[in-house]
C-alpha cells in the first residue's frame, strides 16, 4: 500500500517539523480515482440517482461483509441508527440505554424518534459500555439498549445480549465506528436485532458525503426499514406508514462498493499501524496505549491515548505538526442538548475521567511508519 509523504511545517521557534494530519482522504482519491471515474460517468450516463442496481449490488455485497442477510443503503449512520431504532419496534415514549461516551447522534436517533435515551457510564480502561451499568438503567419503559463498538473495537456483545435477554430489551449495535471488526469471529453488525454503520468520509469505509446502512438476518426488521427509508411507500402511490426520505445515493452507493473491495486491506493497514504504535509506546512513561484483549479483532478507526495534561501535551503536538482529536470531549450527560437528562457532573465517573485525558493520534490505512515514528517521538518529548 502507498504511503504518506512528508511535509514540512515550521514549529513556534521557526525550527522545521513534520506535519502529520489526523487523517488523509485525498491519498485514496489518488490511487482510485480511475474506479471513481468509472462508477460516476455508469450512474451519471443513465441518470439513474436513486434507487437504482448500484444500490442493490452494494446492499448485497456490504450484507455479505457483515455476515447478514440485509443491508438497507441510507442517507447517514445516524438516519441508520433511527431506521434500525423503529424497525425492531423502539416507540415514542420508550426509553433506550445508550453509553454517556459516544459521538452524539448515537443519542440523537433515540430523541428524533420521540424516545428518551437512557445515559450509562463506561468501562475505564477500553471505554466501551459497561454490561454491568445496564441492569440498574431499566425502568418500566426501557425497550432497546444500543451498544457503541467505540474506535472500532467491539463492545463485549455476549455481556450486552445477556442484560438485554434478562429484560427482553432488543439490541441494536452502534457500529459506525467498526466496518469489519469481529467478536468472536463473527463480523459486527451481525449480533444485534439490527446494526447501523456510517459512511461519513473519514469512517473505515467512507463515502465522498453522507450515507450510512442498517444491517440485519432479520426478513421482518429489514422490510420495516426499507419500508421507513423511502416514505413508507410499498408500490408506487400506496404508502403504508408515514415514512422518510432516508436513502442512500445511487452515486455514493457505486463509489462505495468499488471502495468495499480495498475495505479489508485497509484494515490490515490500520492493524499494523495500530500494533507499531502499540510497540513504540509501551516503552513511553505517563501514556496509556490502548489495552489489548482476545476474543475479537478491532479495525482501529481510532488510536485513543490517555494523558495527564491532555490540553498541554495536544498543544505541544499541534506546534510539533501533528494533528490529534478528543473522542469525545464532553460526555452526552453534560451535554447543553441533553440538559434535561437528569444527570450531573461526577453520575458517570469513567466518562468523566476519560473525557479529561484521552487523545486520539494519527490514525488512516496510508499513515506511514515515519509518520508514526515522528508522532510517537513528539508525543514523548511533550510528556517529558
Ligand atoms: C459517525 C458516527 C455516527 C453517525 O454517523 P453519521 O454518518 O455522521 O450520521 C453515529 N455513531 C457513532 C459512534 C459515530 O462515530
Amino acid at each position: 500500500m502507498a504511503t504518506a509523504g512528508a511535509t514540512l511545517v515550521n514549529r513556534s521557534d521557526g525550527t522545521a517539523a513534520m506535519h502529520v494530519p489526523f487523517v488523509d482522504l485525498k491519498i485514496q482519491a489518488v490511487h482510485l480515482r480511475g474506479e471513481y471515474e468509472a462508477a460516476l460517468w455508469s450512474v451519471i450516463d443513465r441518470a439513474a440517482y436513486t434507487m437504482g442496481p448500484e444500490l442493490e449490488q452494494f446492499e448485497g455485497a456490504f450484507a455479505a461483509f457483515c455476515g447478514c442477510a440485509h443491508a438497507i443503503g441510507v442517507s447517514s449512520g445516524t438516519d441508520a441508527l433511527k431506521l434500525a431504532l423503529i424497525a425492531v419496534g423502539v416507540k415514542p415514549g420508550d426509553e433506550v440505554i445508550v453509553p454517556a461516551n459516544t459521538f452524539i447522534a448515537t443519542a440523537e436517533a433515540v430523541s428524533h424518534i420521540g424516545a428518551r435515551p437512557v445515559f450509562v457510564d463506561c468501562l475505564a480502561d477500553s471505554g466501551l459500555i459497561d454490561p454491568e451499568a445496564i441492569g440498574p438503567a431499566m425502568g418500566p419503559r426501557t425497550t432497546a439498549i444500543v451498544p457503541v463498538h467505540l474506535y472500532g473495537r467491539p463492545a463485549d456483545l455476549d455481556a450486552v445480549q445477556r442484560a438485554a435477554d434478562a429484560h427482553g430489551l432488543a439490541v441494536v449495535e452502534d457500529a459506525c465506528q467498526a466496518h469489519g471488526a469481529t467478536w468472536r469471529g463473527r463480523p459486527v453488525g451481525s449480533f444485534g436485532a439490527a446494526a447501523a454503520f456510517s459512511f461519513y468520509p473519514g469512517k473505515n469505509l467512507g463515502a465522498l458525503g453522507d450515507g450510512g446502512a442498517v444491517t440485519t438476518r432479520d426478513d421482518a426488521v429489514a422490510a420495516s426499514a426499507r419500508l421507513y427509508r423511502n416514505h413508507g411507500q410499498i408500490d408506487k402511490y400506496t404508502h403504508q406508514v408515514v415514512g422518510y426520505c432516508d436513502r442512500l445515493h445511487n452515486l455514493q452507493a457505486a463509489l462505495l462498493l468499488a471502495k468495499l473491495a480495498h475495505l479489508p486491506a485497509w484494515n490490515e493497514a490500520r492493524r499494523n499501524a495500530a500494533r507499531d504504535y502499540d510497540r513504540r509506546l509501551s516503552g513511553i512513561g505517563g501514556v496509556e496505549a490502548p489495552e489489548r484483549a482476545d476474543g475479537f479483532e478491532e479495525v482501529h478507526h481510532l488510536y485513543v491515548v490517555s494523558a495527564p495534561a491532555r490540553d498541554e501535551v495536544r498543544a505541544k503536538l499541534a506546534d510539533a505538526g501533528v494533528e490529534t482529536g478528543i473522542h469525545y470531549p464532553v460526555p452526552l450527560h453534560l451535554q447543553p442538548a441533553y440538559g434535561d437528562s437528569g444527570h450531573g457532573a461526577g453520575d458517570f465517573p469513567n466518562a468523566e475521567h476519560r473525557a479529561g485525558r484521552i487523545i486520539s493520534l494519527p490514525m488512516f490505512p496510508e499513515i506511514s511508519e515515519a509518520q508514526r515514528a515522528y508522532v510517537v517521538a513528539e508525543l514523548e518529548r511533550a510528556l517529558a
